[in-house]
């Protein structure tokens, strides 16, 4: 039994909700998906929390971003990976300060575990391309091509921030849409490629934090409230983050 969480993006509230219900469901181990950082206002405390509580994290785009450069950023998404830098770099602590940029130097890009893959966007792609439902009509074939990339049975991915799962077909369905809501199969005959959501920015118009637990074949598709005002109001005092980003989470989107 495992926790997945992704793109957590420097939103604290999100994160301790989610580690605290992880924690109330005695759930050990826990995975993360990237996007540790980016877009929110506290990610030095979102990093230090990553490194101690995961058994590992891939490398998301943002991730990458601060890191090495920022990669067909939109502005607001360039000034808050130029301002998370800064925040980094202006850690008075050495060693947390080394610690961070070492864990941020190290990022996997793609890890198998318990016999599944797991990236950060796609299994071809696995910092940059987003697999949108939508392409189960529009784009077929880079479903279809990513699902001949994957070797194991099932893939989690993050990136786009809206949960749910696609089958080969392709076909995708949000976790409402399940045969039984909230609960997917990951190991049934068909290959999966499943995306549990955005801890700290979802993007389904559902501005409750979303996180997943696989436990014993299935997936538990998992949505908690959290502290939102305390985390927009965060990015709404700080200059260098687009207020945007702070109204977004209100809305989900
Ligand atoms: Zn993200």
């Amino acid at each position: 039994m495992f926790a997945i969480i992704s793109d957590i993006h420097s939103n604290l509230e999100a994160l301790e909700a989610i580690l605290a219900d992880i924690d109330a469901r005695g759930v050990k181990k826990i995975v993360c998906l990237g996007d540790v950082v980016g877009y929110g206002a506290n990610p030095r405390e979102c990093i230090d929390l990553i490194i101690e509580r995961t058994e590992f994290c891939l490398c998301g785009n943002h991730d990458y971003a601060v890191f090495y450069e920022p990669y067909n950023f939109n502005v607001s998404a360039e000034r808050a990976c130029y301002w998370t830098r800064q925040v980094l770099e202006d850690e008075p602590n050495k060693a947390k300060r080394d610690r961070r940029w070492e864990f941020l130097s190290r990022l996997p890009v793609r890890v198998v575990y318990e016999d599944m893959l797991f990236v950060h966007g796609s299994p071809r792609r696995p910092v940059n391309e987003y697999l949108f439902a939508d392409d189960v009509y529009s784009n077929p074939h880079k479903l279809l091509a990513n699902f001949e990339r994957l070797q194991q049975k099932a893939c989690f991915v993050g990136h786009t921030h809206v949960p749910g799962v696609f089958v080969d077909d392709p076909y995708f369905e949000s976790p409402d849409e399940l045969s039984e809501p909230g609960f997917h199969e990951v190991a049934e005959d068909d290959k999966v490629i499943i995306n549990v959501g955005s801890a700290g920015q979802p993007r389904d118009r559902d501005p409750r934090a979303a996180y997943g637990i696989v436990d014993n074949g299935q997936v538990e598709f998992i949505r908690l409230d959290y502290d939102i005002d305390k985390a927009v109001n965060k990015i709404l005092n700080t200059p260098e983050l687009d207020d945007f980003l702070g109204q977004r989470l209100l809305e989900g989107r």
